[in-house]
């Protein structure tokens, strides 16, 4: 994998388009196209690594942001909570290969692990704008 064919680092350099929620000089946050849950986000390096388990300071360096960014989906969408994960290898479920934290904000009309996986139907348009603001 080179970085000129991983999805996510043509996400990174704006190649193709996310709706973007977050960034820091480590990071950028867009939101899930297939959402598990509204305002399902994740937070990804902006450097190219295969998986969390690949890289021991990876996740280290996307903690800031995955905090950020599950307390601004609370805040913004009314979230009570959060699930925090990431796939690590195919078995796990990891279908894109380059590291991602998902964030996934949870709802107290649909609470608990069995009901992690929606799916919702969700606009994201409607979404991104409540959560950053724009578009409104
Ligand atoms: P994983 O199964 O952990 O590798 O998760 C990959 C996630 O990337 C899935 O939840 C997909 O819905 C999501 N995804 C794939 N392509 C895009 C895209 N172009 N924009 C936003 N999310 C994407």
């Amino acid at each position: 994998m080179t970085e000129s064919d991983c999805l996510f680092c043509r996400i990174v350099s704006g190649e193709i388009p996310s709706k973007q929620i977050h960034s820091d000089d480590a990071s950028v946050t867009f939101l899930d196209i297939s959402p598990w849950q509204e305002g399902h986000a994740l937070v990804i390096p902006r450097r190219h690594v295969a998986d969390a388990l690949a890289d021991e300071s990876v996740l280290a360096e996307l903690a800031p942001a995955v905090v950020a960014v599950g307390n601004l989906l609370k805040e913004r969408l009314g979230a009570s909570a959060c699930n925090i994960l990431t796939n690590a290898g195919a078995d796990s479920g990891q279908e894109v290969f380059h590291a991602h934290v998902h964030v996934i904000p949870r709802y107290a009309d649909n609470p608990g692990i069995a009901n992690l996986r929606g799916p919702v139907e969700s606009d994201l348009d409607e979404v991104h704008a409540r959560i950053t603001g724009q578009g409104r």
